[in-house]
């Protein structure tokens, strides 16, 4: 029996042609406008294949998994896989693979046009200049919050949760504006220490410290809510926070509280706790900037995150070991070897 892909969205074309190059069969399922299939229509598209690719934030439950005893593997496009339960895939011995560092750059990006917007309040001046209010002198001023040392000419501090791919890119574009870097990663303690102009700290420290505090960590049961109501009255009350990691790493209800006291200055977010729905009052803060979770939206990134994805998914196809696989231990596992053996 020939060998099928599942691609259950809108696959930018680079992705595709990897596919087509490698003369696989592709079942694409979608809406028009690129909609996601239901959890329902996914148990019954995927029993037609062999891997599948979702999207990087589609959930894909145990019961995806379990429609399939010949599923040889699943691609994910995202860097993150909070949206797939990998323990059950490793327990029914599934390669689960993901995009990592093609998007660190984009995504790093996108985290420090949140900072900047959020500290200039630039789609409020925006708003305001289109709204035809603006008539010269003595307008709305939308004061701001200095970024560089600015007027107080004193170093800003910037903490970054998660001192990984996309949290050292933010690092690294935080010197042009001179800022003082504090960063707090429980598995990379050591290696913080030893990067220059970057200081380590234990998390209230860094919450107590910083002028802008970024997250950069994986959403794990461990990091779900670590930003909580505690965690945000340790912040200093002219601090800015920005979430580009996942919704759930901040308790979004917690965070509209402060931000409705003034408790701290604003917030800039790409991500929220249950997509595509804000928790409720946030979208009537004038202190927040929201995205509709868009870190490593660029022709370029999606289209190169869709070339890795497609390739992990030929290697599973043909019984390889991908380069990016999250779950090696399955590898060791008799049902992975029977898997492949069909
Ligand atoms: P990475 O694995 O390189 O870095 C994550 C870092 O977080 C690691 O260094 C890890 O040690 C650290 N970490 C783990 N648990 C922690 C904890 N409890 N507290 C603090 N740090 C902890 O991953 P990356 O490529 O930098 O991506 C990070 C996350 O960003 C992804 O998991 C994904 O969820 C998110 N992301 C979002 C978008 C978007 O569109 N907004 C795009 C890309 C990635």
């Amino acid at each position: 029996m020939s060998k099928r892909i599942l691609v259950p969205w809108a696959m930018p074309e680079r992705g595709k042609e990897v596919l087509r190059r490698a003369k696989i069969e592709v079942i694409f399922i979608h809406g028009p406008k690129g909609e996601l299939p239901s959890i329902n229509e996914l148990i019954q598209a995927v029993k037609q294949v062999d891997v599948l690719i979702p999207r990087g934030t589609q959930p894909v439950p145990g019961r995806v998994m379990m429609a399939n005893p010949n599923l040889r593997g699943i691609a994910n496009y995202g860097v993150g896989y909070d949206n797939i339960d990998v323990a059950f895939a490793t327990r029914l011995g599934i390669p689960v693979t993901n995009t990592p560092g093609v998007l660190t750059e984009t995504t790093a990006d996108l985290a420090w046009a949140l900072l900047m917007a959020t500290a200039r309040k630039i789609p409020q001046a925006h708003n305001y200049t289109l709204s035809g209010e603006w008539r010269g002198p003595g307008g709305r001023s939308f004061m701001g919050m200095d970024i560089g040392p600015g007027g107080s000419n004193r170093r800003k501090v910037l903490g970054i949760i998660g001192f990984g791919r996309i949290g050292q890119a933010v690092m690294r574009r935080s010197r042009g504006f001179k800022m003082k870097v504090v960063a707090y990663d429980p598995f990379l303690k050591e290696s913080i220490e030893k990067v220059k102009g970057v200081e380590y700290r234990e998390l209230d420290d860094l919450l107590r410290e910083s002028d802008f505090i970024t997250l950069h960590c994986p959403l794990t049961k461990e990091t779900h809510h670590l930003i909580g109501k505690r965690e945000l009255d340790l912040m200093k009350p002219t601090a800015i926070l920005i979430n580009t990691s996942r919704g759930p790493v901040l308790d979004e209800k917690a965070l509209v509280t402060v931000l409705k006291k003034g408790r701290i200055a604003g917030a800039g977010l790409d991500v929220y706790e249950k997509e595509p729905r804000l928790a409720p009052g946030l979208a009537k803060l004038q202190n927040v900037v929201l995205l509709p979770h868009i870190g490593s939206a660029t022709t370029d990134t999606r289209g190169q995150m869709a070339v890795v994805a497609a390739k992990n998914a030929v290697m599973m196809l043909r019984g390889k070991r991908p380069r990016n696989i999250i779950n090696p231990e399955v590898y060791h596992s008799p049902e992975y070897v029977r898997r492949v053996k069909i």
